[in-house]
């Protein structure tokens, strides 16, 4: 029995040393599809983040390098500001919150954060800087209060808690079981996708990075949830450089700067009220879903996800 323990042990303590060091490769879980292999360059500095400006420069990139996706991509976003990334399906919105991550090396142009080439840095002072708020995180089969806490080591009681209020889910969780100490997961508590959502804001709200990704989810809310939410995601983008990618249009309306991509390419930029009035690819997308908002949900569809 003792043989058979100490392996068991040893590969338990492995499990959670990845785990630990793992924190955005599982809250990246929907962005990613199979990350290739990106290495430190020996020496390379760690980033320093002064305000968390982000710039693409003519951003060539493909997974492929025979089949290029992003053709000459630039954009700036200052300190604080939000960009909106909107367009069709596959024309590349999720890759390029992916190349922000440095899940892949791009094959030309730049990318940099305060100046400095993304490459050029550690992963992990890169990765530290940027949160993410995921369509549809996965909870650990933990407690709730750990899945909130895994945003920041050794965050208090205290500092969960008012993440969890500031992310509207405090007063859910009190009504829960047990509590901050109910278990969630596949073998526990499951949690609808707005609530998911919030718990996703809660850490991240914890970890407290400069640069916020928010990777809008596809699946409907419903519309109260949804409202709240957005709400929420208004306010801790307020002071933080944030990437809207948006797979429907309702988070961007408020957006500093909106990039319209269609096959990798950027074919409109600007203010929502701009864009529309450009009445281009935005503003047909942007009728179709007034039309789509305003039609009668779908038995079943209302708070989907559960
Ligand atoms: P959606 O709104 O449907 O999520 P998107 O605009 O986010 O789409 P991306 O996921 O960035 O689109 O995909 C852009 C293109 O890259 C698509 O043609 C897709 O097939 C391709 N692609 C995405 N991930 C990979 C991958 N891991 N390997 C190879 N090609 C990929």
């Amino acid at each position: 029995l003792a043989q058979l323990f100490r392996p068991l042990d040893l590969l338990g303590m492995v499990y959670r040393t990845i785990r630990q060091g793992l924190i955005d490769m599982e809250a990246m879980y929907a962005l990613i599809d199979t990350p290739t292999e990106v290495a430190d360059r020996a020496g390379a500095p760690t980033l320093a983040v002064t305000g968390g400006t982000v710039q693409f420069d003519q951003v060539h990139f493909g997974y492929d390098p025979q089949r290029e996706i992003l053709h000459g991509i630039s954009f700036t976003v200052p300190a604080g500001r939000t960009l909106a990334i909107v367009g069709p399906s596959g024309a590349g919105k999720s890759t390029i919150a992916r190349i922000l991550f440095r899940f892949y090396d791009i094959q030309s142009g730049s990318v940099t954060i305060d100046g400095q080439d993304i490459a050029a840095v550690t992963q992990q002072s890169l990765r530290a800087a940027i949160g993410i708020v995921p369509q549809d995180m996965v909870l650990f089969n933990d407690t709730i209060g750990y899945n909130i806490a895994y945003g920041r080591e050794g965050a208090s009681q205290a500092e969960i808690e008012a993440t969890a209020r500031a992310a509207q889910i405090h007063d859910f969780i009190l009504g829960m079981p047990q509590g901050y100490d109910t278990r969630v997961g596949e073998r526990g508590l499951k949690l609808s996708g707005g609530e998911k959502q919030r718990v996703a804001i809660a850490r991240t709200l914890l970890k407290d990075p400069p640069v916020l990704v928010l990777d809008e989810a596809t699946s409907a809310l419903d519309s109260r949830t949804e409202t709240e939410i957005q709400t929420v995601l208004r306010d801790i983008s307020r002071k933080r450089t944030t990437l809207v990618v948006a797979h429907r249009l309702s988070t961007v309306v408020d957006a500093d700067e909106i990039i319209v991509l269609d096959q990798g390419r950027i074919v409109e930029r600007g203010a929502h009220a701009d864009l529309v009035r450009a009445d281009g690819l935005y503003a047909t997308m942007w009728a179709r879903q007034a039309t789509e908002r305003d039609a009668p949900v779908a038995e079943g569809e209302n708070g989907a996800d559960r």
